[in-house]
């Protein structure tokens, strides 16, 4: 498009600064700074001034916001195994424990890697876990989901007062802790299972880390233990900023009440190998107790237990709990219009000292955008819309920088904000992957066969040629879920992660998530040397962000939510035909797996059949609605050029519908039970956390059975209340829309 004079450069022009300015070197330099040490939320000033300085030096203006937020940070740790003496004349009832086990609770310091041995290195623990000291008998309870503790329930294994052993993998780690502690069990250990989390191990071929890529035996997973789908977010103050003084809420149901702890697979074993033999097999489970059992080659039988009174785990956790600073680095370009405003964003806090993967692989890349948009602007360029650009503080804790920022601009955010771009992880691997709202399906598309690829086996190939072109929903972990969820603002995250057809079943395959070894020797090695893939980031970033800012008709595509949400529907009518039929979720993604749903009465099913009608009419309606406006955008798009103010004063209307476009899903009152969350259309899965539901509302009433009873007929509600929203924006996006 020209420049209607209003800027000296043309989008072509702007274009090629943004794919020539991110340059490998400077990546790596910052990738280098940001994983020198210790940064966790809260700790990490120096990198906050230090990323304000960076870029004020490239020409954009940078503020600090700061909030006050409540926090745990790790004191002191312990797990060990105790065996009763069988001697029978011990005479003190102390001498009758014998320690069996004592887990080190510690990672390897390796020589190569200089910041696994650095003093101030951060122990492991889990964010916003409780204190406390237990002992207790333990049970293997597999990956924690919902319906493996169903399946325990089923199998009459003694859940209460014993201590949850479980992997991690497929679901957040914080619901895991979240059922045990609702089942009345007393601690939780979260441990790596080679098997997928991390995903290799000698016995498939791929060297371990730091002679390979792989996850080093003794790497574990720090994180949060927040229970997430509930809320995001600083725990004492869900929907409103964590400014000093506030009124602050308990934290009951937002963080577990029992302690947990994280601990490496090599210091699992001699915890799981004394269940041998303990209660049932995997065997006699179903099949989802029987994947990634990556500890049978070493002597791991996966015994579900409960260990005999005999056989005790103690789990000491203690924190300290706290309620202290932590800051985001927000920077601004003005537009010309300052009601039309583009957000990306990155966090910068890790759980290590290194972080090179997750998050600094990201601020890295962003750096490199705000560089390229420096030069721009040194040249004479002014963007159509505002665009700013965001260093989130604690994300690992539970999102808390992004979301109080978000709470505290919320009126001005739901007034302006177009889109939210999120790089969390920019890279640990060569496999491009985004999950977005529809809106922004078909940019993404555009902007990802404009960068080249660092793979050129075929020369010239694109990210989008080398793309499987799969766009995941929403679900949360990481700093857009208070955009998309809370203030209905079209979100996107976007990375290059591990290679799925590389060994392992996860996402975490050959990789460190979480632990000393996420690294910058490991990224320079092995994730990604040369940084070629960092600065591809950038690239990608930069262009769609550029897109968004100077397109004069919004690229946001309304068609591509109308065929989305007939797809989301038939998804949760076919929960209900399965709930009706009683088959079981056989086909199901093992990390989907949720409630039951088995319907136990039939109810009035025809009337809730008949109210699925009602909501594809409503879908159709809309669908016909947002290709009339897609076409007419597509029109104004290309007159825009014109310079003639009938086009312009369409094009503003049009900027306007798409922007409040996706506000339309809002429910103010919020989903039941979780009232924070305000999208009905998207959230994070009630109990898959990282995995985001679809028509939530509907989707749950149908998981909990709430369908077939005339005084509890939520479901019902429910598809009133989406077909109503669904029917809302219909108007809204027709009301003011020209007809043909
Ligand atoms: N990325 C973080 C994690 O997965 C997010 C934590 C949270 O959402 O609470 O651990
Ligand atoms: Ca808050
Ligand atoms: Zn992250
Ligand atoms: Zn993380």
């Amino acid at each position: 498009p020209p420049n209607h004079g209003r800027n000296a450069l043309s989008f072509k022009e702007l274009q090629d600064i943004l794919i020539e300015t991110p340059k490998e070197e400077k990546a790596q330099e910052w990738s280098k700074y940001y994983t020198s040490g210790p940064h966790l939320a809260g700790k990490n000033y120096s990198q906050v001034l230090w990323t304000q300085e960076r870029w004020t030096e490239f020409g954009i203006q940078a503020d600090i916001t700061a909030y006050d937020i409540y926090i745990n940070y790790p004191l002191g740790h312990r797990l060990a195994l105790y065996e009763k003496n069988k001697t029978k004349n011990a005479s003190e009832s102390s001498s009758l424990w014998n320690v069996k086990f004592e887990a080190s609770l510690e990672e390897d310091v390796l020589e190569e890697d200089p910041t696994t041995g650095l003093e101030n290195r951060i122990p492991t623990f889990h964010g916003y876990s409780a204190s406390g000291n237990v002992t207790a008998p333990y049970v293997y309870v597999n990956y924690g989901t919902y319906q493996d503790f169903e399946d325990l329930i089923k199998a009459n294994i003694s859940l209460e007062g014993k201590i949850a052993v479980a992997k991690y993998g497929g679901i957040f780690r914080g619901l895991k802790i979240k059922r045990a502690e609702e089942l009345g069990m007393v601690g939780a250990v979260l441990f790596t299972d080679p098997g997928d989390d991390g995903g290799v191990t000698e016995e498939n071929g791929v060297e371990l880390y730091p002679d390979g890529p792989g996850r080093n035996p003794s790497s574990v997973q720090r994180g949060s233990a927040q229970f997430l789908s509930v809320a995001p977010g600083d725990p004492t103050t869900p929907g409103y900023p964590s400014k000093p003084g506030v009124p602050r809420e308990p934290v009951e149901g937002k963080i577990p009440s029992i302690p947990s702890i994280p601990i490496s697979y090599v210091d699992a074993i001699p915890i799981l190998s004394a269940l041998n033999g303990h209660g049932p097999s995997p065997k006699d489970f179903n099949k989802y107790w029987q994947k990634n059992l990556g500890l049978k080659y070493k002597g791991v039988d996966y015994n579900i237990g409960p260990s005999p009174d005999s056989l005790v785990l103690n789990l000491v956790n203690e924190q300290e709990y706290v309620t202290t600073p932590l800051w985001n680095v927000i920077g601004v370009i003005n537009g010309t219009l300052t009601d039309e405003v583009i957000v990306i964003g990155n966090h910068r806090d890790a759980w290590i000292a290194g972080g090179a993967g997750d998050p600094n692989s990201g601020s890295a890349a962003l750096n490199e955008v705000i560089r390229s948009f420096g030069v721009a602007l040194a040249k004479g360029w002014k963007p159509l819309r505002t665009i700013v650009f965001a260093s989130w503080d604690g994300e690992e804790y539970g999102l808390i920088g992004s979301t109080e920022w978000v709470e505290e601009y919320l009126p001005w955010l739901s007034g302006s904000n177009v889109a939210y771009v999120n790089v969390d992880v920019a890279t640990v691997g060569p496999s491009f992957k985004a999950s977005a709202s529809p809106l922004l399906n078909k940019l993404i598309y555009e902007v990802t066969s404009l960068v080249q690829s660092p793979n050129q086996t075929i020369p010239g190939q694109t990210v989008g040629d080398l793309w499987d072109g799969q766009i995941s929903t929403m679900g949360s972990g990481s700093d857009f879920t208070a955009f998309q969820d809370f203030a209905g603002i079209p979100s996107i995250d976007l990375g290059f992660g591990p290679d799925p057809s590389a060994p392992g079943d996860t996402g975490a395959a050959v990789y460190q998530y979480h632990s000393n070894y996420d690294s910058y020797h490991w990224m320079n090695t092995y994730g990604d040397p040369g940084f070629h893939y960092h600065a591809t980031v950038a690239r990608i970033w930069a262009l769609f962000t550029a897109r968004l800012a100077e397109a004069p008709v919004i690229p946001l595509n309304a068609s591509d939510y109308a065929t989305a949400l007939e797809g989301y529907i038939s998804q949760a009518e076919s929960k209900l035909d399965s709930a009706i039929s009683g088959t079981s979720t056989e086909e199901e993604d093992m990390e989907a797996r949720s409630r039951p749903t088995v319907l136990e009465s039939k109810g009035d099913l025809k009337a809730l059949k008949l109210s699925f009608k009602k909501l594809y009419k409503a879908a159709s309606k809309f669908k016909h609605a947002a290709h009339h406006q897609d076409a007419f955008a597509a029109e104004c798009a290309e007159k825009a050029g014109e310079d003639i103010p009938w086009w312009k004063w369409f094009s503003k209307i049009l900027n306007t519908k798409y922007k409040y476009l996706e506000r339309q899903f809002l429910y103010q009152p919020g989903l039941d039970s979780r009232s924070w969350f305000k999208h009905v259309i998207f959230a994070p899965g009630l109990w898959t956390g990282y995995a985001g539901a679809v028509f939530p509302g509907l989707v749950e009433a149908i998981e909990a059975k709430e369908y077939d009873n005339a005084q509890n007929d939520t479901l019902k509600n429910r598809q009133q209340r989406d077909s109503y929203r669904l029917e809302f924006t219909t108007l809204f996006v027709s009301m003011t829309g020209p007809t043909k």
